[in-house]
């Protein structure tokens, strides 16, 4: 095309010192985006700059998870990107034309579009950048493997069998495009129960270190268990009411292991 040679992304330059982490599921609503926006707020509130992509096609719930209303605006060349708690925020829904209209993106454009929120976006010195992938083994996951093959995967799981299974299939694209893995992250772990100490398997038990143990056989090389946060009501509800739960109720228990799991990255 006349569109002339394609930025370079900055994360993606050899010496880049930007970490990338980018958050894989194998199927929808098992807490990709909340885990995603919590590990980057806890981050950005220890000091370090972080951003978050939302490339969750699908979803694109991370603006709403962060309070996040405004569009990014253009300066000269670059894309500006809204800023929440500290860390600059783009999502595929900024540039949806208005309206609810659902979004059909195919292979290339998608491949545009990530290539856009990646070179044209202003980002900074970052050091970490998040970014929401859609669940499953899509286009984008693909992508994100071709333009910025450094990029961590982290693998968000219930501990349902069934969703394991679609996650390890997720993280095992990994072993095609030579990506690491950075670790499992078990979700909805169980839910305390409200009476006493018990922890009620709600979704069943062990799905996390399935996909774990799974993953290190199919890698040949190991793929650490980094945590498992409860189901918590207060994580539904700071995902609706755009405030992190790391940063409206640090101590919680799932805030504590949302935490936890972000010093330990
Ligand atoms: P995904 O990105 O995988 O589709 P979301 O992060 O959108 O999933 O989460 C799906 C729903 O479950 C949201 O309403 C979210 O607030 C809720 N949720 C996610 N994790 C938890 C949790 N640990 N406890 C309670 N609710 C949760």
């Amino acid at each position: 095309g006349n569109r002339g040679p394609e930025k370079e992304i900055p994360f993606a330059k050899p010496g880049s010192l930007t970490r990338v982490f980018a958050v894989a599921s194998g199927k929808g609503g098992v807490g990709k985006s909340s885990v995603t926006v919590n590990l980057a707020a806890a981050m950005a509130a220890s000091g370090l700059k972080v951003g978050v992509v939302d490339a969750d096609i699908y979803g694109h719930s991370v603006p709403r998870m962060l309070g996040v209303n405004e569009r990014p605006t253009k300066v000269e060349d670059m894309i500006m990107p809204p800023v929440a708690y500290d860390m600059k925020v783009i999502s595929v829904g900024m540039f949806k034309p208005p309206g609810n209209t659902p979004v059909v993106w195919r292979g290339p454009m998608l491949d545009r579009a990530l290539h856009q929120f990646l070179a044209d976006v202003y980002w900074g010195d970052l050091d970490v950048l998040f970014m929401d992938l859609p669940p499953g083994t899509g286009d984008i996951a693909i992508s994100v493997a071709q333009r910025m093959p450094s990029a961590e995967i982290l693998v968000v799981t219930t501990p349902q069998q069934a969703a394991a299974e679609v996650a390890e299939r997720a993280g095992s694209i990994a072993t095609q495009t030579h990506q690491q893995i950075a670790g499992v992250i078990e979700n909805m772990a169980w839910l305390p129960c409200p009476h006493c100490d018990e922890r009620i398997a709600v979704f069943g038990e062990g799905g996390g270190q399935a996909v774990a143990d799974g993953l290190t056989r199919t890698l040949g090389s190991r793929v650490p268990l980094l945590g498992q946060v409860p189901i918590d009501l207060g994580l539904r509800e700071g995902g609706d009411s755009g405030k992190p739960l790391v940063l409206s109720e640090p101590e919680s228990p799932a805030a504590a292991e949302l935490r936890r799991i972000a010093t330990g990255l």
